[in-house]
């Protein structure tokens, strides 16, 4: 058999796609068995690896391959798609000179290390001049990358291929207005007891709870792994997809959403095409996308008052004494309280995207040169008040409260509320489709949805860019208008509110 340029191609990006598995163990490590010995070597570990996967990725004999399987005959679709992808990360890396990605991998190091003594010491002046320069240097490698409308563009392109700022800009904007108009409507409704879930849980028993509840939502245990680390998180891809949670004695959604919600990615991992492993075509398309599986199933199901008709008499024989005075009903609206708040990791389904919108401003604002650093804390605070109404006293629950700005990430806060947006849409079509979804869950039966999302999200892997994905999936393209109806119904029922 002839060897062809397609399979010299497979050749190199599974080659790729094996080194960045390998990142991807490193960091797991990193983050739940290494000692805390071991940074030093490990960070030398991981610079020399993603050395090599930058010289795999700009290798020239890849770019000529690119360039001849761009107009070869005869490739399928998911082909066509993986020459497409490689392309689009080979050009990303090839255009910004390797002076400039090591002098922004190094003024990210010393900007992360300045933002942890800044934020507690709530001192945004030693932090600004390192802003700053990152905000200089993103700037510069949107100019090398290219952009069809605005810097920002570049950056958010990373995150959400497909996505330009006008566009996010274009679906955040009703979401905002109409997200206001729904925390007005709840101002003065009766708020719910929440008294019960700052009581003392046995984390060996939320573990427990938390093994099984991921397995029945379809998390194969087998190829995969429930583990505790500082952060929640999801890594891994196919065979392997491990999640972490951690376990707070005073407070019981902590470890319980998080591991609804990394489960939600790590079925995402799993239910990628076996067909296409190790192939641009057997990964994720966003990380818009990724966030909106992991929404979908935190949120909608496993917020849901029928989700916890069926878990709630689980979760109190579990704990006895700590839930003997709590109903079902009671529990549902205790985990879904809404409440304007400074922190963005603690806001609840209907403030949380407000905070995203007040990133997304700034963030726009500052990379399109249209604010310095110096303006920042008192922008903040305006933008606080126009979406939440309420502002920080200081900057430490203010402009210094997200790492994003200090390691560097423009362009990656909109993928958090698309992911909502995304959720909200997917869950309709797929209620028209499922007409007995709400009943399947009320009985913990998880198989339907799970098909569905298999099916229309997690086995097209990248063949569509993410809003041609939801089109599909969904019959129309992405837009707010879904999250939005959500919310009121959901929200309106919960709060016995007209909304
Ligand atoms: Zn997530």
């Amino acid at each position: 058999m002839t060897r062809t340029d397609y399979d010299d191609f497979l050749y190199r990006i599974r080659e790729l796609h094996d080194l960045h598995q390998i990142d991807g163990w490193l960091q797991w490590d990193q983050q739940v068995t290494m000692p805390a010995g071991g940074s030093g070597d490990r960070a030398a570990q991981m610079a020399t690896l993603s050395g090599l996967i930058h010289e795999r990725l700009t290798d020239p004999r890849l770019g000529e391959l690119l360039d001849r399987l761009a107009d070869a005959p005869g490739l399928d679709d998911a082909q066509a798609a993986n020459v497409r992808e490689t392309r689009r990360d080979r050009d990303r890396a090839v255009r910004v000179p390797p002076a400039l990605v090591q002098a922004f991998a190094r003024a990210k190091a010393l900007a992360f290390d300045v933002w942890q003594a800044a934020r507690p010491a709530d001192d945004f002046r030693s932090f600004a001049p390192h802003l700053e320069e990152l905000v200089r240097m993103a700037r510069e490698m949107a100019a090398h990358i290219g952009y069809a409308h605005e810097p920002y563009d570049a950056l958010l392109d990373e995150f959400e291929p497909g996505m330009s700022a006008a566009a996010v800009q274009a679906v955040f904007q009703p979401l905002g207005t109409e997200l206001r108009g729904i925390l007005d409507g709840l101002e003065g409704a009766p708020e719910p007891r929440t008294d019960f879930l700052t009581r003392t849980y046995d984390p060996a028993r939320q573990q427990t709870f938390c093994r099984a509840l991921i397995a029945d939502l379809g998390y194969d245990l087998e190829r995969g792994r429930l583990d505790e680390s500082a952060h929640p998180f999801t890594i891994g891809n196919g065979d392997d997809v491990r999640i972490t949670v951690r376990y707070n004695p005073r407070f019981l959604p902590s470890a319980l959403f998080a591991a609804i919600h990394e489960a939600g990615h790590a079925l995402y991992e799993q239910g990628l095409d076996p067909a296409h492993r190790r192939t641009p075509m057997g990964n994720a398309v966003s990380l818009g996308v990724h966030e909106s599986q992991s929404r979908l199933w935190e949120n909608m199901i496993g917020r849901s008052p029928e989700f916890w008709a069926h878990y709630f008499p689980r979760l109190q024989a579990l704990f006895p004494d700590e839930l003997a005075d709590v109903s079902a009903a009671e529990f549902v609206r205790a985990v879904n309280v809404v409440r304007p708040s400074l922190v963005r990791v603690e806001a609840d389904e209907v403030t949380y995207a407000l905070h995203i919108l007040v990133r997304f401003d700034i963030e726009r604002a500052l990379v399109n040169g249209a604010v310095g650093p110096d303006g920042l804390p008192e922008l903040w605070r305006e933008r606080m008040r126009h979406y939440l109404g309420i502002a920080p006293a200081d900057d430490r629950d203010g402009v210094l409260q997200d790492i994003h700005w200090a390691i560097g990430s423009f362009g990656y806060f909109p993928t958090y509320a698309l992911g909502n947006l995304y959720a909200a849409q997917l869950r309709e079509a797929m209620l028209r489709e499922i007409p007995d979804l709400v009943a399947q869950v009320g009985r913990g039966l998880f198989q339907k949805p799970l098909e569905w999302l298999r099916e229309r999200v997690h086995r097209p892997g990248r063949l569509h860019p993410a809003p041609e994905l939801i089109r599909r999936a969904t019959g129309a393209p992405p837009d707010a208008s879904h999250f939005i109806r959500y919310i009121r119904t959901k929200y309106g029922a919960l709060y016995n509110q007209a909304l």
